[in-house]
């Protein structure tokens, strides 16, 4: 899977969102380590305390569908329909992401390639309760 189409995935995955509050589109699209996609949007809600991000919405997909191996990451994100500035993982995200992803997860971005540990380098996990 080329990261340009893994990208065009999430900005597809950006026409179903659900953000009549903030009218900011995102759409992430998830790779899965056996080749699969799952696409997610952000959902938002009058209670906007329970919006959930179309990273978490994707990552939660493919969990609840028994894959939990992820090898890149695709994010996209407009107010505006124009997709080509870069729409960063917040850290609710990255935390979500790093339950299942080493640092090297690939996380594409309308700017450029980054890995997990670029965002997070470091991070709560299994190993911090030991
Ligand atoms: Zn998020």
């Amino acid at each position: 899977m080329e990261h340009r189409e893994l990208l065009a995935q999430a900005v597809k995955a950006a026409e179903m969102s659900y953000s009549k509050y903030s009218g900011f589109s995102v759409g992430a699209a998830l790779l899965t380590a056996e080749g699969v996609i799952f696409k997610g949007c952000n959902i938002e809600n009058a209670s906007f305390s329970l919006t959930n991000c179309a990273e978490r919405t994707a990552v939660f997909k493919a969990v609840s569908e028994g894959y939990t191996k992820f090898s890149a990451i695709a994010i996209a994100g407009s107010g505006d329909g124009d997709f080509s500035k870069p729409c960063y993982p917040c850290g609710a995200c990255l935390q979500v992401l790093s339950e299942f992803c080493g640092d090297d997860l690939v996380i594409v971005l309308a700017d450029g390639e980054y890995r997990l540990s670029d965002f997070l380098p470091k991070r709560f996990c299994e190993d911090s309760m030991k």
